[in-house]
C-alpha cells in the first residue's frame, strides 16, 4: 500500500541525519516525488504535489537541470559498460578522458589530476599535497595554511580548520583542529578599485602576516573572488594577485578552492580568470558532474606533482576506494561537453542581469542590508538572522525552492533557466522578504 507522506517523514525523522541537523529537534523536510528540468516536484502533504523552481541548483551542482537527456544517456551508457572498478592498478577511458579534458579547460599550469568523491576530500588532498611538497623541499616546519576570514572549505577536519574561525565550527572543536594562520577578510565588493584605501590596508595586513609567519606556512588557501557558504561574499580579484605574489615570494603554494565557483558560476569558467592568476593547486567539485554523482578533483602543476613524487614518501599518500568512479567520470565528461557546446557565458550573463533586475526592489525593503549579484549568484542579505522556516515557506508558496542561512536568502539557479524562470525567482525572493522581512 502507498504510504502517506506523514508516514515517510516520521520514518525519516527517526533514522536520518540531514545536513547540520538535530535528531531531537528535527527541522522540517519535504518529500521529493520527482525532479525534471529546473523543477522539483514536492509532496504537498494533501495527496498531491507542488512544483518549485530549484533556485539552489541542489547546492551549486545541477547546472543543466534534472533528468537532462544528455547526462541521463551518459550514465546509462556507462552502466552498461561497467559502473565501478578499483583505481589501484587499473584504469579506464572515462578517467583518462576526463583528466585530459580538465587539464585542457583549467588554468594552463595545472597538468595533473587526482579524483576523489567529495569537495572536502579534494581540499584534504590539496592540503596534503602542500605539506608533502614542503617536506620534499626540506621545509618540514612549514605545516600551517594561511587563509582569510569568512571562508568555507568543507566539513572534514583539515577543511574545517581553514573555515572561518567564528562562523565556522571552531569553538566546538578547540584542541582538535590544526591552528591555521588567519588573515583579515578581503574588503567587500567585486568592483573595488585597486587604489582603494581599504584594499591597500588589507594587502598590507596580509603581507605583514605572511612575512612574520613565513617559516611556518606551507600554502595559502582561498575561494577566489566569491566566498560561498561562509557568507556569499564577493571580493576584488586584485586580492588574488596579492596572494599569488606572496606565494611566489615566500615559497608557499597557492590553493584555489573553486568547488563552488568553478564551471562558469561567476561569469568566467574558473573564477581565478577574473584576476589572471593561476593557482599551484585547484580544487573542483559540485557542478563537475552536473549534479549527477558525487565527485571532486584536485589539480596541480607539474612542479608540485614531481616534487611530491620525488619526495621522502615517494608518492602522494591518498587513495579513496571510489577514486575516479567510472559513472561519475562519464557524466562529468558529458556535463563539461554540454556546457562548453553552448554559449554558457552569455547564459550566465543573462541570468546575472535577470537576477539584478529581479532582486533590485528588495534593496529598499525594511530589514534588508544588502543586495548583490555576481555571475549567476544572487544574494539578499538581511539586517539579522533569517527565520529559515518561514522564509523557505514564503518563497515556496511563490513557486521557488531556496535554502536560506544565517542572514542570507540567496540563489544560484541552473544555467538552463529561462528568462521567465529567473524573473520568477527574483520575484519570489523579493516577495517573501517583503512578507517575512
Ligand atoms: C561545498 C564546498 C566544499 C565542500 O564540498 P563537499 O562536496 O560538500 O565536501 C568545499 N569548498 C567549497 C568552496 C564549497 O563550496
Amino acid at each position: 500500500m502507498e504510504q502517506s507522506v506523514s508516514e515517510w517523514l516520521r520514518r525519516d525523522s527517526e533514522r536520518l541525519w540531514h545536513p547540520y541537523s538535530s535528531l531531537t529537534e528535527p527541522s522540517p523536510v519535504r518529500l521529493v516525488r520527482g525532479a525534471s528540468g529546473v523543477r522539483l516536484r514536492l509532496d504537498d502533504g494533501a495527496g498531491g504535489t507542488v512544483e518549485a523552481i530549484d533556485a539552489m541548483s541542489s547546492w551549486w551542482c545541477m547546472i543543466h537541470g534534472y533528468r537532462n537527456p544528455v547526462l541521463d544517456a551518459a550514465v546509462k551508457r556507462q552502466v552498461d559498460d561497467f559502473s565501478h572498478v578499483m583505481f589501484g592498478g587499473l584504469t579506464h577511458e572515462p578517467a583518462i578522458r576526463l583528466a585530459e579534458r580538465l587539464v585542457e579547460i583549467s588554468p594552463a599550469p595545472l597538468r595533473h589530476v587526482f579524483f576523489c568523491d567529495s569537495g572536502s576530500v579534494s581540499v584534504e588532498v590539496a592540503i596534503k599535497l602542500a605539506l608533502q611538497y614542503q617536506v620534499a623541499r626540506g621545509n618540514s616546519g612549514r605545516t600551517r595554511m594561511l587563509t582569510v576570514r569568512g571562508g568555507y572549505h568543507g566539513d572534514t577536519f583539515a577543511p574545517m580548520s581553514v573555515c572561518d574561525p567564528v562562523n565556522g565550527m571552531h569553538s566546538l572543536f578547540t584542541g582538535a583542529l590544526k591552528e591555521q594562520v588567519f588573515g583579515p577578510q578581503p574588503p567587500a565588493g567585486f568592483e573595488r578599485p585597486d587604489d582603494d584605501p581599504e584594499f591597500a590596508a588589507w594587502a598590507a595586513a596580509i603581507t605583514g602576516l605572511a612575512e612574520r609567519q613565513a617559516d611556518q606556512i606551507a600554502g595559502i588557501i582561498v575561494e577566489p573572488v566569491l566566498q560561498g557558504a561562509g557568507g556569499m561574499y564577493p571580493y576584488s580579484p586584485a586580492c588574488l594577485r596579492v596572494l599569488r605574489d606572496l606565494a611566489d615570494r615566500h615559497g608557499f603554494l597557492l590553493i584555489l578552492d573553486e568547488i563552488a565557483t568553478g564551471f562558469g558560476r561567476t561569469g568566467t569558467l574558473f573564477a581565478s580568470e577574473h584576476a589572471g592568476v593561476d593557482p599551484d593547486i585547484l580544487c573542483i567539485g559540485k557542478a563537475l558532474t552536473g549534479g549527477y554523482l558525487s565527485m571532486a578533483a584536485t589539480l596541480c602543476t607539474t612542479e608540485v606533482a614531481h616534487t611530491v613524487s620525488d619526495g621522502p614518501g615517494g608518492a602522494l599518500m591518498h587513495g579513496p576506494t571510489f577514486m575516479a568512479n567510472p559513472l561519475a567520470c562519464a557524466v562529468a565528461l558529458a556535463s563539461i561537453d554540454l556546457l562548453l557546446s553552448q554559449d554558457w557565458a552569455a547564459r550566465v550573463a543573462r541570468i546575472s542581469a535577470g537576477l539584478s533586475a529581479g532582486l533590485a526592489p528588495a534593496a529598499s525593503l525594511p530589514g534588508v542590508k544588502d543586495v548583490r549579484v555576481l555571475g549567476a549568484v544572487g544574494v539578499v542579505q538581511l539586517g539579522g538572522p533569517v527565520d529559515m522556516k518561514r522564509m523557505t515557506e514564503a518563497v515556496l508558496r511563490r513557486g521557488v525552492w531556496v535554502r536560506p542561512f544565517r542572514d542570507l536568502v540567496y540563489t544560484m539557479p541552473p544555467y538552463v533557466c529561462t528568462d521567465e524562470e529567473i524573473a520568477a525567482i527574483g520575484a519570489a525572493i523579493t516577495g517573501a522578504v517583503r512578507e517575512v522581512g
